[in-house]
């Protein structure tokens, strides 16, 4: 360990703290490389990721492949507008429709910037191809949803902090409970323009909904004339051991909202993706983005898509996810109420009457590995989908290490 490096840790974090909104609270390491499931901290300790950016990183870090087609394209060409063609928007509009099923792709930047351009070609399908009148035309989303946080968004949430303060929101949105499909058909009227459901919701904390869930829903949209929506900006892209996690269930949503991974763990780069009728009601001017579908963000998210099959992700996440799953069943884990999940995005509910889900993720930062919890309840395992299984093998040690010695100091008063 490097104790001259020590101050500069420290200027990181007060730099940060001084000068940055306080919107998060960042554990306290300062990362300063990343390669493949590994990060490293300016005192040259190395980190297992087990948070991938929120699954954004699912390629590992600084992939060899889309290093070099993001140093390939930036010194051809990056940003131009969409006031323009490129010659590299095209590919991925093409790539992303065959591997989706889908018709039309809108490309954006980040995940909330793809879910609000869904949320307004639905309301103009709603409007100009359903024919509801346009000052009524609803969405439905779901209890417990994570769409990202802009005013609209938000408008959907049902987590009181996200809101606090921040309204008023505007109108055309209803909740129902997650998982359960006669609470749709209950809450569709004549105005329902669409229903925007994560297959899987990551942020409420990795909570599967019943099997079949997504099949049933899709059945009931098709008969009252409701667009399906899926954000699959977490779940998408090999996460959860398909490509899609709508794949499960052998559905094709109306809509889907890709992002995170999208970019190759490099960049921001999502898309909205749905049948012609719905992103065909666009026309020039109704939406836009300066830096949506540049040339380097289509190049990144080519090379992205092409190791994503190249290197069967999915396939990988598939039988790795089981493995893990299946580990830390049997590891019968104290603390640990429930262990949950699909593919690689597996989450740890932790029993807060002990020790809390921060408290837990500082201790496993102590022994190398990085994660974070959701909702305080919740611990997230979610590594870049190159992990290997010998990788695993050591994360479990240090998972099942760590638990116990908790479990032990938690016996006499719970950890905060
Ligand atoms: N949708 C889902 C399902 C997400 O998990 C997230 C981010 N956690 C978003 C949308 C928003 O994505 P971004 O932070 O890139 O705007």
């Amino acid at each position: 360990m490097n104790d001259a490096a020590f101050p500069q840790a420290h200027t990181s974090i007060a730099l940060e703290q001084g000068y940055g909104a306080h919107n998060y609270e960042p554990f306290p390491v300062v990362l300063v490389r990343g390669q493949g499931a590994y990060l490293w901290d300016d005192r040259g300790r190395r980190y297992m990721d087990m948070m991938s950016a929120y699954s954004a990183v699912s390629h590992g870090h600084a992939h060899p492949r889309i290093v070099e087609a993001l140093r390939k394209q930036a010194g051809e060409l990056a940003v131009t507008s969409r006031v323009y063609y490129n010659n590299k928007l095209p590919l991925l509009l093409q790539r992303l429709c065959e591997l989706t099923g889908q018709d039309l792709a809108l490309p954006a930047n980040t995940g909330l910037e793809a879910v609000e351009g869904a949320l307004k070609a639905c309301r103009k399908w709603g409007a100009k191809v359903k024919r509801i009148a346009s000052d009524r035309v609803e969405i439905i989303a779901c209890r417990g949803n994570f769409h990202g946080r802009s005013i609209a968004i938000l408008a959907m949430s049902t987590e009181a902090q996200y809101r606090d303060g921040f309204g008023p929101f505007p109108g055309g949105f209803r909740t129902i409970p997650y998982g359960d499909p006669a609470a749709l058909e209950a809450a569709i009227t004549p105005n329902t323009a669409a229903f925007l459901v994560e297959p899987i919701q990551g942020e409420a904390g990795i909570v599967i909904p019943p099997v079949g869930y997504l099949a049933e829903c899709a059945r009931i949209c098709r008969e009252h004339n409701v667009l399906l929506v899926c954000d699959e900006v977490q779940t998408g892209l090999g996460r959860t051991g398909r490509f899609l996690a709508c794949e499960h269930e052998h559905v094709k949503p109306d809509g889907l909202i890709l992002g995170k991974a999208l970019g190759g763990g490099v960049l921001p780069v999502s898309a909205f993706l749905s049948r012609r009728d719905v992103l065909g009601v666009f026309a020039p001017g109704d939406h836009g983005s300066t830096f949506g579908g540049n040339p380097l963000a289509a190049a990144v998210a080519l090379e992205a898509l092409s190791v994503l099959v190249d290197e069967r992700l999915a396939e990988r996440a598939a039988t790795l996810g089981r493995y893990f799953l299946s580990k830390l069943a049997e590891a019968r884990l104290p603390l640990v109420r429930a262990v949950r999940g699909r593919g690689l995005l597996i989450g740890l509910e932790i029993d807060t009457s002990r020790v809390s889900a921060r408290a837990v993720c500082e201790r496993l930062m102590e022994r190398g590995i990085l994660t974070k919890d959701t909702h305080e309840t919740v611990i997230r395992l979610a590594p870049p989908l190159v992990i290997t299984q010998n990788d695993i093998d050591t994360a479990l040690e240090i998972i099942r290490n760590t638990f116990h010695e908790l479990a032990d100091q938690s016996a006499e008063r719970p950890i905060a």
